[in-house]
């Protein structure tokens, strides 16, 4: 497995997430129109932003952890069955810690 490649595409990642983290506290932290209505839009978009940083976090998260496990030589194996993860799967999620059966069983229940 090529674990440097991943390594690769999760440290990019997080890097992008970061920079995206950052510009929407930026946003966040603009000062406020003195028209209400421009002030409504606002607050929408603070919400929308507020969400894309929730969303941008827990991916952050997950990646630090998939990198702590390509530290620890466990990145590659599910955490909950210790079976590998298909490469496909890394491929598409590289920062998941699950293996394809184990991620659809939680889905399910
Ligand atoms: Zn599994």
């Amino acid at each position: 497995m090529d674990i440097a490649g991943y390594e690769r595409i999760l440290t990019k990642r997080k890097a992008e997430i970061e920079a995206r983290l950052t510009r929407i506290d930026d946003d966040l932290g603009q000062q406020r129109s003195a028209d209400s209505e421009e002030r409504a839009t606002e607050t929408e978009n603070d919400e929308v932003l507020e969400e894309f940083g929730q969303v941008g976090e827990t991916e952050l998260r997950a990646i630090d952890a998939a990198l702590d496990r390509i530290d620890g030589g466990t990145y590659g194996t599910c955490v909950t069955c210790g079976q590998p993860i298909s490469a496909a799967r890394l491929a598409a999620v590289p920062h998941t810690p699950f293996c394809q059966e184990c991620a659809a069983g939680r889905q399910g229940r």
